[in-house]
C-alpha cells in the first residue's frame, strides 16, 4: 500500500484506515449486489438498511437515550446555523448564544439574519483563549433556546462540561468533537455536527434532536429547511447523501470496535497529552495558545517565537511528510487536529519532529 501522510488536517480530516480499506473492498460491489452503495436507489431495502443502521448505531453509542432522533441533512453545520433559528425562534422570543470564537460567531451572525438574538456570555476578553464559566451562562427568561459551540476548531478551546439551562433547550454545535468522548445526551435538546471531522466525509450534517422539540415549523419555511420534513420522512424526503451516510455507519462500527466512546476518549486523552506535554516542556520554544483548563483534545493550537519561525516550521513539517499543521488563516500560528482517527504513532512522530526542529533552531 502507498504511504499514508501524517494528516493533521482540521477538516475534512483523516478517516480511520480500516474504514477506508473496508469501503474500498466493497466499493464496486456492495454486499453482492453488483453495484456500489452510491449507485443504488435510496428507496431500496439495501440502502435503507444502511441508513437505519447508522442512526441506530449512533444512538446506541450514546446509550440509547429515549426520545431522540437522528437526522441527516445536507448543507453542513453552516446550514444548521440558519435552520435552528428558522425553526425554533418564535415571535416574542430571543435566541441566546455563547460567543466563544470563530464558529460561535458564524452561528450568531446567521441567527441575527433570522430574528432577535442575544449573546449571553462571551470569552472575548481573553481573545477567545478561554471559555466563559458555566455559572455565567444563564439563559434569558424568554429564550427559545441557548446555543453553544462545544469545541472551537480554530482557536482550540473545548467545553469540558455544559451549563444547566433548565427548561430552555440547550443546542450544541459539536462539529469538531462529536463522539470524541462520552456525553449524556439528555442534557441537550439538540446536538449537530458536520460529518467531516469525527464522523465521515463532508456533505452531510448529523443532527440528534429531542423529538418533542420539533413541532410544526413556521408555515412559510421551505420544505427542505424544516426539521419536520426530515423527522416525518426518516431523512428520506429527497435523495440523501447516501455514500456519506454509508461511510458514517462504517466509522461508527470502528468506534464500537475501539471500545465505544470511553475507548476513543482514552485514546484521545493520550494523544492530546503527548502533544501538550511536548509544548509545555519545550522551555517556551513552543507556546500553547489556550489556558490549560480549556484546551481542546481535538485541535491543539500553539505558537513559536515569531511568524517567520512558524513559516519555517510549516515548511519543514511538510517536507517531513506532515500535513495540515498551519493554523487557520484568521488566527495564524500552528494547529494539530487530532480527531478520533489520528493514530497515536502519528502524534509520536509529530512530537519527535517538534523536538528535532527545536534542537536545530535554538
Ligand atoms: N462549526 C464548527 C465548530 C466547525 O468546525 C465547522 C467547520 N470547520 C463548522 C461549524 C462549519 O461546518 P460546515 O463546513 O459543515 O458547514
Amino acid at each position: 500500500m502507498s504511504k499514508r501522510a501524517y494528516n493533521f488536517n482540521a477538516g475534512p480530516a483523516a478517516l480511520p484506515l480500516e474504514v477506508l480499506e473496508r469501503a474500498q473492498a466493497e466499493f464496486v460491489d456492495y454486499g453482492g449486489t453488483g453495484m456500489s452503495i452510491m449507485e443504488m436507489s435510496h428507496r431500496g431495502a439495501v440502502y435503507e438498511a444502511v441508513h437505519n443502521e447508522a442512526q441506530e448505531r449512533l444512538l446506541s453509542l450514546l446509550g440509547n437515550p429515549s426520545g431522540y432522533k437522528v437526522l441527516f441533512i445536507q448543507g453542513g453545520a453552516s446550514t444548521q446555523f440558519a435552520m435552528i433559528p428558522m425553526n425554533f425562534l418564535g415571535e416574542g422570543q430571543v435566541a441566546d448564544y455563547v460567543m466563544t470564537g470563530s464558529w460561535a460567531d458564524k452561528a450568531i451572525k446567521e441567527a441575527k439574519l433570522i430574528g432577535n438574538t442575544q449573546v449571553v456570555a462571551s470569552s472575548e476578553a481573553s481573545g477567545y483563549m478561554s471559555l466563559p464559566s458555566l455559572q455565567d451562562i444563564q439563559p434569558s427568561d424568554n429564550a427559545a433556546y441557548l446555543h453553544l459551540t462545544s469545541n472551537e476548531t480554530i482557536e482550540g478551546t473545548q467545553f469540558k462540561s455544559f451549563p444547566d439551562t433548565g427548561s430552555v433547550p440547550l443546542i450544541v454545535d459539536m462539529s469538531s468533537d462529536i463522539l470524541s468522548r462520552p456525553f449524556d445526551l439528555n442534557q441537550f435538546a439538540m446536538v449537530y455536527a458536520g460529518a467531516q471531522k469525527n464522523l465521515g466525509p463532508s456533505g452531510v450534517a448529523v443532527v440528534i434532536v429531542r423529538e418533542d422539540l420539533i413541532t410544526d415549523s413556521p408555515k412559510h419555511l421551505p420544505t427542505m429547511l424544516r426539521y419536520n420534513t426530515y423527522l416525518k420522512n426518516n431523512s428520506l424526503y429527497n435523495t440523501p447523501p447516501s455514500f456519506g451516510i454509508y461511510m458514517i455507519n462504517e466509522v461508527l462500527k470502528w468506534i464500537e470496535e475501539k471500545g465505544g466512546l470511553q475507548g476513543v476518549e482514552a485514546m484521545n486523552r493520550k494523544k492530546a497529552s503527548l502533544i501538550y506535554d511536548a509544548i509545555d516542556q519545550s522551555g517556551g520554544f513552543y507556546r500553547g495558545c489556550v489556558s490549560p483548563e480549556f484546551r481542546s483534545d481535538m485541535n491543539i493550537t500553539f505558537r513559536l517565537g515569531s511568524e517567520e519561525l512558524e513559516k519555517e516550521f510549516v515548511k519543514a513539517s511538510e517536507q517531513a511528510g506532515f500535513v495540515g499543521l498551519k493554523g487557520h488563516r484568521s488566527v495564524g500560528g500552528l494547529r494539530a487536529s487530532v480527531y478520533n482517527a489520528i493514530p497515536y504513532e502519528n502524534c509520536q512522530a509529530l512530537v519527535e519532529f517538534m523536538q528535532n526542529f527545536q534542537a536545530s533552531h535554538e
